[in-house]
C-alpha cells in the first residue's frame, strides 16, 4: 500500500485565510443584513492598464494566425522580457544584473516556494517572524524544518528572526550573532529568507540594514532569497528597491519578483527570479544553471500572451499607468494610516506598502481583535499571529479594497 508524503502531513491544520472566510460566512449568514467591509484580502481589486490589454490583444490575434503563432515559450522566457526587466528593473538603477540571470515564471508564490529544491537537503533556513507563509511551508514539504511545536507555533529545525515594534519590524542579524558579535554556529543559516518591503507587516528595510544582511551572507556563506514583490509601493529614498543594489550582493543574493501587486497580474500570472552568474555553492556550483536545469525540466514557460502583457508594463505608458494603480492603493493606505493613528492605534507600515500594521487595542490577542472588527464594526481583516507568533496581538490592514470602502471602515472603527 502506498503512503503519502509524510512531510505534508507535518503542515499544521487550518490555513489562516479559510479561517478567516469561515469566520466570515458563519457571521454572515447569522446577520444576512450586515453590510461587510473586507480589508483582509491580499488581492488587487483594480481592472488591468490600458497598455497591458493593448498589449493581450495584440499578442491573441498573433496566435490566431499562422506566420505569427507561438506554441512553447523558451523555458527561461522570451529575449524581449527578460531584456526589459533587466534593463528597467535593475541596469536603470545602477544593478549590474544581465538579461540571462533573469529567469521568467508565472509569479512569485511559485518560484518563492520551488527555490529550495536546488539546495541540499540538510541546509538550514531563517525566516522573519512574522511572514508571507509560504517560504516556510515550502520547506516543511521538503522535509526541512524538524518537528512543529503547537504551543509556540515554531518548527524545531528553523531559525526565526523576530520582526517587532521594538526593531521597527526589521530582521535583525544580530539574531544570528553571539555576545562577541561574531556568527552564533548554533544559529547560522544556509537560506535567508527576506521580503521587503514586507508582508504582512508593510513595513521596509533600509539600504543599510540590508547591505548589513549581504554583509552578513557573504560572511558565512549563506544565500538571501530575497522577496520584492511590493517594490513599486517604495515610497522613501533610503529604501532599496532590489538587493542587488547592495554591494556583494551577485555572490549571495537571488532576487524574486512579480507582477501582481503593481501591476495586477494576480490573475495572469508572472514573475521573474534573477540568480547571478557569480553566486555559487561552497563547492563552486553556479545556482544559475542548477535554476536553469531545473526550469528546463520542470516548467515549460509563461505563456506568450502573458509575457507580451508584461513587457507591456515597461513601455512609457504601461509605467505610467501602473503608477497611477499604485498611487491609487497608496492614497487608501495613506487614509487608513492616518485615521488610525488619529483614533490612538500603534501603527507601522502604508508608507512604503499597501498593507498597514497596527496593535489589536486592549491587549486582545490578534483573532480577538479580528472577532471585535467583524462584529461591531463588519470590518474584516487579517490576525497578525496568522504569518507567526511575532505577529500576535497585531492585525493587518489592506489598502486593496476602494477608497469609499477605506472611509467607510475608518469611520466605523472610530465610532466603536
Ligand atoms: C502576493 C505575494 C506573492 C505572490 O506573488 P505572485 O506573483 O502572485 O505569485 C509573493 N510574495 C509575497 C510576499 C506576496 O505577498
Amino acid at each position: 500500500m502506498f503512503h503519502a508524503n509524510e512531510n505534508y502531513l507535518k503542515l499544521p491544520g487550518s490555513y489562516l485565510f479559510s479561517t478567516v472566510a469561515r469566520k466570515v460566512n458563519d457571521y454572515s449568514r447569522a446577520h444576512p443584513e450586515a453590510s461587510i467591509i473586507r480589508l483582509g484580502i491580499g488581492d488587487v481589486t483594480q481592472p488591468l492598464c490600458p497598455a497591458v490589454i493593448e498589449a493581450l490583444h495584440k499578442a491573441v490575434d498573433e496566435q490566431a494566425n499562422g506566420e505569427t503563432f507561438r506554441g512553447y515559450a523558451p523555458d527561461l522566457g522570451y529575449e524581449f522580457l527578460r531584456h526589459a526587466i533587466a534593463e528597467q528593473d535593475f541596469r536603470a538603477r545602477g544593478c549590474e544584473i544581465a538579461d540571462d540571470e533573469v529567469f521568467v515564471s508565472d509569479g512569485a508564490k511559485s518560484d518563492s516556494g520551488a527555490i529550495q529544491e536546488i539546495f541540499r537537503q540538510d541546509a538550514r533556513i531563517a525566516v522573519g517572524d512574522p511572514v508571507y507563509p509560504v517560504y516556510v511551508d515550502s520547506n516543511v514539504m521538503a522535509g526541512r524544518t524538524g518537528t512543529y511545536d503547537a504551543q509556540t507555533g515554531l518548527w524545531s529545525d528553523v531559525i526565526y528572526l523576530p520582526c517587532t515594534a521594538e526593531n521597527n519590524f526589521a530582521p535583525q542579524v544580530s539574531t544570528l550573532l553571539k555576545a562577541d558579535g561574531t556568527p552564533d554556529p548554533e544559529k547560522t543559516p544556509d537560506l535567508i529568507y527576506l521580503c521587503s518591503p514586507n508582508n504582512p507587516t508593510g513595513t521596509a528595510m533600509t539600504k543599510p540594514q540590508l547591505q548589513e544582511w549581504v554583509d552578513y551572507a557573504n560572511k558565512v556563506g549563506a544565500v538571501i532569497i530575497f522577496d520584492s514583490a511590493y517594490e513599486a509601493y517604495i515610497s522613501e529614498e533610503n529604501v532599496p528597491h532590489s538587493v542587488f543594489e547592495c554591494e556583494g550582493a551577485r555572490t549571495c543574493a537571488i532576487e524574486i519578483r512579480s507582477f501582481s501587486k503593481n501591476a495586477g497580474f494576480t490573475g495572469l500570472r508572472l514573475g521573474a527570479t534573477i540568480i547571478p552568474k557569480d553566486l555559487k555553492d561552497a563547492d563552486g556550483t553556479a545556482l544559475h544553471g542548477l535554476w536553469a536545469r531545473r526550469h528546463g525540466t520542470k516548467y515549460n514557460g509563461a505563456p506568450y500572451i502573458v509575457q507580451r502583457a508584461g513587457e507591456a508594463c515597461y513601455s512609457e505608458e504601461g509605467r505610467a499607468q501602473i503608477r497611477e494603480m499604485v498611487a491609487r492603493y497608496m492614497r487608501n493606505a495613506s487614509f487608513i494610516r492616518t485615521s488610525l493613528s488619529q483614533m490612538g492605534y500603534e501603527t507601522y507600515g502604508g508608507v512604503n506598502s499597501p498593507y498597514i500594521w497596527l496593535r489589536a487595542r486592549d491587549n486582545m490577542t490578534s483573532w480577538e481583535f479580528f472577532d471585535y472588527l467583524l462584529e461591531k464594526a463588519n470590518v474584516v481583516g487579517t490576525p497578525g499571529s496568522g504569518f507567526g507568533p511575532s505577529g500576535e496581538h497585531f492585525f493587518r490592514l489592506t489598502s486593496f479594497g476602494t477608497y469609499e470602502n477605506s472611509v467607510e471602515a475608518m469611520n466605523r472603527i472610530r465610532a466603536l
